[in-house]
């Protein structure tokens, strides 16, 4: 089957800069991803194509080389491809550690053998309204990790039947062998290094050391906060191994689309539609404001499609603490699609008094 084009793939345009590029890669890669699409064969194979095509393009060197030459460059340049999804995954652990829950884990909690180590970091993406984006609120966050097994304290081995010294390298962790006037040491296969073998599994763990758990969190979100910026909640990581401290939690903010306002950095743009006459005569509306109420708002005689007016201090309060954005209205003039026959010959007069 014939490659398609990268820039296809991942739907950007030939001129689309590095952050274009990421970001249609983060939409489609969150879309097709494997976890979200459990065993569809399909999703992962487009997962992959996406996958491949941010590879090139977000590296210079290949983008320039796939530009001038096309997939056969790239062959020839000696690219193979990312390779599979573990593969794909320690590629693009940072960009998916952003966004995929729990991408870091694996490579935090295990195989650090038994002195005390810090507990994975967690990540996760909260949804909030624009409304409490502004105001600032709080949420109860349910997480879902692996943490130690609380029955065997983390070892695997059946509480009451404790792990035995390793008697295969007597709880070193490591063997050594004469190869000639050479001794090489390696780690203990009978314990996997440990050191300490389990005579009876954990029947909770299964002897993994570790089950999955269940919390809530309980998480401020600062007024004005924006889409995209992430909350460190300190400590709220998985626990700690062996004594090690908890990793953090990471928290992604999203916002909503609100359909009343726009957000501009700190401001708020929201439209006010009234008809061409009230434009031309001035009138007064009602304008909402994002917390509930509503304000009114004069617009004077004579005001033009587009013409924004500006409520100082009434937009989104700024994270620095230094007072809030702007509201701004923008005037939409409605033009009547139909006229009754009154309407129609009232126009009519209208028009030629203003024609005079
Ligand atoms: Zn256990
Ligand atoms: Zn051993």
């Amino acid at each position: 089957m014939a490659k398609r084009d990268y820039y296809e793939v991942l739907g950007v345009e030939r001129t689309a800069s590095p952050e274009e590029i990421k970001k249609a890669y983060r939409k489609a890669a969150l879309r097709y991803h494997p976890d979200r699409n459990p065993g569809n064969a399909e999703a992962e194979s487009q997962f992959k194509e996406c996958s491949e095509a941010f590879q090139v393009l977000s590296d210079d060197e290949k983008r320039h080389t796939y530009d001038r030459l096309g997939h056969d460059g790239l062959t020839g340049a000696g690219y193979a491809g990312p390779g599979d999804l573990g593969d794909i995954f320690t590629h693009f652990q940072d960009l998916f550690g952003d966004f995929f829950g729990f991408a870091s884990q694996e490579a935090a909690g295990r195989g650090r053998g038994d002195g005390p180590s810090r507990g994975a970091d967690l990540k996760t993406v909260v949804v909030l309204s624009l409304a409490d984006a502004v105001q600032g609120t709080k949420r109860d966050i349910d997480l879902e990790h692996p943490a130690a097994c609380g029955a065997c304290q983390g070892s695997g081995a059946e509480p009451g039947n404790p792990p035995e010294k390793c008697t295969a390298c007597g709880g070193r962790g490591q063997v050594s062998h004469a190869r000639g006037v050479f001794v090489i040491s390696s780690a203990c296969r009978t314990c996997e290094g440990r050191g300490m073998t389990i005579k009876v599994r954990c029947r909770t763990c299964n002897g993994r050391g570790e089950t999955v758990t269940r919390r809530k969190v309980k998480v401020s979100f600062p007024a004005g906060i924006d889409s995209g910026q992430t909350l460190r909640v300190a400590g709220q990581g998985a626990a700690g191994r062996n004594g090690g401290p908890p990793g953090h939690l990471y928290v992604e903010v999203h916002i909503e689309d609100d359909p009343r306002f726009r957000r501009e950095g700190c401001d708020l743009v929201c439209e006010v539609p009234i008809s061409f006459a009230r434009a031309a005569l001035g009138t007064e509306v009602e304008i909402p404001l994002l917390d509930g109420g509503t304000t009114r708002v004069q617009i004077p005689a004579g005001t033009q499609p587009g013409q924004a007016l500006t409520l100082r201090g009434r937009g989104i309060p700024r994270l620095d603490g230094h007072g809030r954005g702007d509201l701004i209205a923008v005037v939409r003039v409605l033009i009547p699609r139909k006229l009754t026959r009154k309407q129609r010959e009232q126009m009519e007069e209208l028009a030629e008094l203003l024609e005079e």
